[in-house]
C-alpha cells in the first residue's frame, strides 16, 4: 500500500525519535505499525482540530485516546490548570485539590465510597488487583480476552489496545509466576465465568472487566453480562472490579455505571478524569479501600499522585460535564455513526458500527462483534486504507481497526461536515482494498 500523503517533517522528527526511542514512540499504537506509514507528530489542538508538525489540521476522532471529551484547549481547563501552575507543581503532600477530585468523584459514582488518586490507569488496575488480593486472601484473578487493563504484568494475557494491534499473545517479561493466576475467559461469556468458579472453588480473589469495552474496538456488554459476573463474584467471595479507564466520566455523568446501574465492588478510573493530565483512581467499598496503606496493610503509593496540576485539570473537566454536555456527544456520536455507516453501504463495503453511548467503532465485517474472536474475523486491512485515505483528507482516526473512536463537545457542524466530505473517497478506498 502506497501512502500519498507525505509528511516531511513529521517523518524527520520520526527519524530522529526512532534512534533514541524504541520504535519511535512512547507507547505502541501510536506508531502507526499497523496501519503503515508515517505516524504524524502533533503540534496543537484546538476544540476538535489537532495540527501537526507540517502545518496540517485534522478533525481529530481520538481525543488523546478518551480523555479530551470538552475539546482540546478547552479554555476553561486551560485556565485552572494556569492558575494551579503558577503555585507550584508538585509538593509532595496532601492538597485540596486531591480532595475536591476525591469528592467530585464519590459524589458522581454511587458505588464508589472512598477512592484513592494515581497517575495511570495501569496503576489504577494494578493497584485495584492487589488490594483485592491482599482483601480475599486469594491469588487468581479472572480476565476478559480482548479486555485492556494497562499493561499489569498478570492483565497482560490476551488482552486488546496495542497487545490486539500487534496481535500479541503473550508479552515476553512476562513470567509464568506472574502472569500464572490469570484465568482468560471470553468476553460476553457466562457460562465459562461460571465454569471458572466451579474449577477454581475458594481461589478466585476477583475479576476485573471493562465496564464496556474498548480496546477490541468498541463490545458492549449484552443484556445482563454484568449483572451476571456481578452474582456470581458474590456468589463464590470473589470481588468484581469493573475497569472504567476508558468509559467513566465519558459514557455519562457516572460512566458506565450510569448506564447499567451494576455495582461493581472496585471499580478504576482515568483518562476524562484527569482533563488530559495523568490522573487515575480506583475505588470503592469503604470495607474493602480500609485494607489500604495507611489505613490497613495492603501497600500503595506515588510520588505525584494526587498532583495539583492534574487534579486542577481534572475538576475543572469534571465540573463542566453536566447532563447538557454528555448530551452533545452523543449527539454528535450518533450523526457521525450515521455518515459512516451510509458512506460503506454506498460502496457495498461490509460492515458493523457498533457504540457504547458515545463512544464508538467500524468493525470491518457484516458480522455483529461479541467478543475478540468475533473482532479478529473483521477485513482489517479495509480499516487500513479506509484510515490513509481519511488521513490524507484530514480526518484523524485511531491508527488501528481494534480501538474505539472518540468525539468531543467542540465536534460541531463544521467538523461533522469535514468528515462527511472525507467520507465517500475513504469508502471507496476501503472497498478496493485487497488483504
Ligand atoms: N484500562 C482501560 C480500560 C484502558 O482503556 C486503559 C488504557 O487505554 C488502561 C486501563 C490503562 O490506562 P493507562 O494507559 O493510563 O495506563
Amino acid at each position: 500500500m502506497s501512502f500519498p500523503y507525505d509528511a516531511p517533517v513529521s517523518q524527520t522528527l520520526f527519524d530522529r525519535a526512532s534512534l533514541v526511542t524504541p520504535g519511535g514512540v512512547n507507547s505502541p499504537v501510536r506508531a502507526f505499525r499497523a496501519v503503515g506509514g508515517t505516524p504524524r507528530f502533533m503540534v496543537s489542538g484546538s476544540g476538535p482540530y489537532l495540527t501537526d508538525a507540517d502545518g496540517r489540521e485534522y478533525v481529530d476522532l481520538v481525543c488523546s485516546w478518551g480523555p479530551m471529551i470538552l475539546g482540546h484547549s478547552h479554555p476553561e481547563v486551560i485556565a485552572a490548570v494556569q492558575e494551579a501552575v503558577a503555585r507550584g507543581t508538585s509538593f509532595g503532600t496532601p492538597g485540596e485539590g486531591e480532595v475536591a477530585l476525591a469528592e467530585e468523584i464519590v459524589a458522581r459514582v454511587e458505588p464508589v465510597e472512598q477512592v484513592r488518586l494515581v497517575s495511570s490507569g495501569t496503576e489504577a488496575t494494578m493497584s485495584a488487583i492487589r488490594l483485592a488480593r491482599g482483601f480475599t486472601g486469594r491469588a487468581k484473578v479472572v480476565k476478559f480476552a480482548g479486555c485492556y487493563h494497562g499493561h499489569v504484568d498478570a492483565l497482560l494475557a490476551a488482552a486488546g489496545s496495542g497487545v490486539a494491534t500487534f496481535a500479541l499473545p503473550d508479552t515476553p517479561g512476562v513470567t509464568g509466576a506472574q502472569a500464572g493466576d490469570t484465568i482468560v475467559l471470553p468476553y460476553n461469556d457466562l457460562d465459562a465465568v461460571r465454569e471458572a468458579f466451579a474449577a477454581h472453588p475458594g481461589e478466585i480473589a476477583c475479576l476485573i472487566t471493562e465496564a464496556s469495552p474498548g480496546n477490541m474496538g468498541v463490545v458492549p456488554p449484552l443484556d445482563g453480562f454484568n449483572a451476571g459476573l456481578k452474582e456470581l463474584c458474590a456468589a463464590n467471595g470473589a470481588l468484581y472490579i469493573s475497569d472504567e479507564v476508558m468509559t467513566g466520566f465519558r459514557t455519562s455523568k457516572a460512566g458506565w455505571f450510569g448506564v447499567d446501574g451494576v455495582r461493581p465492588d472496585l471499580m478504576t478510573f482515568g483518562k476524562v478524569m484527569g482533563g488530559g493530565f495523568p490522573a487515575a483512581a480506583f475505588g470503592g467499598r469503604a470495607d474493602v479501600m480500609a485494607h489500604l496503606a495507611p489505613a490497613g496493610p495492603v501497600y500503595q503509593a506515588g510520588t505525584l499522585s494526587g498532583n495539583p496540576i492534574a487534579t486542577a485539570a481534572g475538576l475543572a473537566q469534571l465540573r463542566l460535564l453536566d447532563d447538557a454536555a454528555y448530551a452533545k456527544v452523543d449527539a454528535v456520536s450518533a450523526e457521525i455513526r450515521g455518515l459512516v455507516g451510509e458512506a460503506l453501504a454506498k460502496e457495498g463495503v461490509a460492515h458493523t458500527v457498533q457504540a457504547a453511548s458515545n463512544m464508538f467503532s467500524v468493525f470491518f465485517t457484516d458480522r455483529p462483534v461479541r467478543n475478540y474472536e468475533d473482532a479478529k474475523q473483521q477485513e482489517a486491512f479495509r480499516f487500513n486504507a479506509f484510515f490513509h485515505s481519511l488521513l490524507s483528507q484530514g480526518v484523524y482516526l485511531p491508527p488501528s481497526a481494534f480501538e474505539s473512536w472518540f468525539v468531543s463537545t467542540a465536534h460541531d457542524t463544521q467538523a461533522v461536515e469535514r468528515i462527511a466530505a472525507a467520507l465517500p473517497a475513504a469508502a471507496r478506498a476501503a472497498s478496493e482494498a485487497t488483504a
